[in-house]
């Protein structure tokens, strides 16, 4: 299936959370969850009360929407992630926030994924001084990430931008002037964004 190219919030109207799709939209007052907190359609204020299974698939749609990522890939992600020795729930989450995307939208250098997203397709960062532009790539522990050489002047105002109205998470360090970031260690689950019961997720999978 294509990549769903309709209206963002009603997204966030349909998991009842704000999944932070629109950028600067999302931290003011015209965020549609907050005017309006009712699932989208004429039927949305008279759904019918959940099932388990609706439970566990809505987590999942919300992870996976949150994260911008196909049904295919978060699959994947999920079967590494039983592959681990921790818990499912944990590894599956920082497989999700490892992602390169995922990683410049929280040091602040887009507002979005889907704009840090575009940003890396463009070819505008390096890892470690290599050409990136792959917005899955996993970044690791200690890799540094910078907006390439001759991306710099189109890129500084807006990175600029949104770096003043976002701060960073405690696993990542950056350096807004040099237009580089590093990932000082593992991405801290207490961190997120928005809050994930992943324990559904992987139940979800284990159905
Ligand atoms: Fe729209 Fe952002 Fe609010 Fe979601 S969080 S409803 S994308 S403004």
């Amino acid at each position: 299936m294509g990549r769903y190219t309709g209206a963002k919030c009603r997204l966030c109207r349909r998991e009842g959370a704000k999944l932070f799709l629109k950028g600067d939209r999302c931290f003011s007052g015209q965020c549609a969850v907050a005017r309006r907190p009712t699932p989208p359609g004429q039927h949305g204020r008279f759904r019918r009360r959940p099932t388990q299974f609706s439970i566990h698939l809505r987590e999942k749609q919300k992870a996976k929407r949150m994260y911008c990522v196909g049904e295919a890939q978060f699959r994947r992600y999920v079967e590494k992630a039983k592959g681990w020795k921790g818990v499912t729930g944990e590894a599956l989450l920082r497989y999700l926030e490892s992602r390169l995307d995922n990683v410049v939208y929280r040091a602040g250098f887009a507002s979005s994924r889907e704009q840090a997203r575009q940003f890396i397709n463009h070819g505008h960062f390096h890892v470690n001084g290599r050409h990136t532009d792959i917005p899955s790539y996993l970044v690791q522990e200690g890799d540094v990430v910078e907006v390439k050489p001759g991306s710099r002047d189109k890129l500084r105002e807006q990175v600029k931008a949104a770096s003043q109205r976002r701060a960073v998470p405690a696993w990542l360090t950056r350096d807004v002037e040099a237009l580089r970031f590093q990932m000082t260690s593992e991405p801290s689950l207490e961190d997120l964004e928005q809050s994930i019961e992943v324990n559904l997720i992987v139940e979800y999978y284990s159905r």
